[in-house]
């Protein structure tokens, strides 16, 4: 294996309780698991650390990174630091969440150089948070943020949800307007999505609740983004938005399909031109640790094929867009200019506005496009 990464993603595989949306792998949280999940991720880290890289963006996701215990948090910490070669200018985030971080927690974090914490608020109304059977309410969500500013975290993203049911265009606009009263610098918005087993969704077939239409949902996107620009944040991915400098570097890596790897239970890597995932059980990933080699799963090698579909689904996404020069797909693509949903400039393609709130439908077309093609096959 020679590949090189500069990206590193961790794993945590614990969460105080499933959101009903969620379909993540993540366990309750225990402390015995927590034990047997530090253990063996401190082998995987020993194994790993000798693949050539130089890390310049690490993240530590989930799950709830959050609600390890101090001591846990520190002897992966300390582990990551003293065993990977890191980069003078780190892009260092963790995901918390309010209700599992103390201001012990967020000095630890401090300490270890983490620089940017990324918070799982979803909303500021208390009655969408208890919907989405999340932890905290809103007033925690607020005093969360601001004690990270008080401890000088300066790069704080927080996510939020939209196409809640029962959520309101009114209810979607307080949320955004507290989101930008508190000096954040980067706001992902998510759409809800309904994952096949979970309780959201056996709620929605047994007909408990309704999604909001199809228009409110536009209306909340298109809202968000013009919203969101007027107040200074940049649109550069479908998702993210960014005060100019804060957008995040290790998303970018996946989108522009730079090798990366992943530890922990369920991460997944690209790495050599191979896209591989840890079994997502953490009894399992800790199993096949003690091999001495990486617990990979292989899934796929990417050709010269897969690359171009990649570009599409991961690269498009950004509004920098990508550049194609294969001339019969950038003549297929050519159709949804007329309906103003793609730009052209010379070779490069980007989304419109109106193109990202129908992106799914346009990748779907030029992939089963590129997958038909004799052409493009051959290009
Ligand atoms: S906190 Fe995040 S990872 Fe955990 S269950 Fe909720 S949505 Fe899923």
């Amino acid at each position: 294996m020679t590949a090189f990464f500069s990206s590193l993603y961790v794993h945590v595989p614990f969460c105080v309780k499933k959101c009903k949306y969620c379909s993540f792998y993540s366990l309750p949280y225990d402390e015995d698991l927590e034990k047997l999940y530090i253990k063996a991720l401190l082998k995987e880290i020993e194994i790993a650390k000798q693949l050539p890289h130089l890390l310049k963006t690490l993240y530590i996701g989930g799950g709830t990174p959050s609600c390890l215990s101090i001591h846990g948090l520190k002897k992966l910490l300390s582990s990551l630091r003293e065993s990977f070669k890191i980069a003078s200018e780190l892009e260092f985030s963790i995901e918390i969440n309010p209700k599992t971080v103390s201001g012990e927690k967020l000095d630890l974090l401090k300490d270890y150089g983490i620089n940017r914490l990324s918070i799982g608020v979803q909303s500021f109304n208390d009655k969408e948070l208890l919907f989405l059977g999340r932890i905290h309410n809103a007033q925690d969500a607020v005093r969360t943020v601001e004690i990270a500013l008080e401890k000088g975290f300066e790069n704080i993203s927080i996510d939020l949800i939209y196409g809640i049911p029962g959520q309101t265009l009114k209810g979607w606009e307080e949320s955004l307007h507290i989101a930008v009263n508190m000096h954040i610098r980067h706001i992902s918005l998510y759409e809800l999505s309904i994952e096949k087993n979970t309780p959201l969704r056996e709620e929605i077939l047994k007909g408990k609740f309704l999604l909001p239409s199809e228009d409110d949902i536009t209306g909340m996107y298109e809202f968000a983004t013009d919203f969101l620009r007027e107040k200074g944040f940049i649109k550069y991915e479908i998702s993210n938005f960014a005060k100019r400098g804060f957008e995040c570097k290790h998303n970018i890596t996946y989108w522009l399909r730079m090798p990366y790897l992943g530890l922990g239970p369920s991460a997944h890597s690209f790495i050599d031109r191979k896209r591989f995932h840890n079994p997502s059980d953490l009894f399992a990933y800790s199993e096949s640790l003690q091999s001495g080699e990486l617990a990979w799963i292989e899934d796929y090698r990417v050709d010269e094929l897969e690359e171009l579909r990649e570009k599409i689904f991961l690269g498009l996404r950004m509004t920098e867009g990508i550049t194609i020069t294969q001339k019969c797909l950038l003549e297929f693509m050519k159709n949804f200019e007329r309906e103003k949903l793609l730009t052209f400039s010379e070779n490069r393609v980007k989304l419109t506005d109106r193109g990202m709130l129908v992106s799914n439908e346009i990748f779907a077309l030029v992939l089963s496009h590129i997958d038909s093609c004799p052409v493009c096959k051959q290009e």
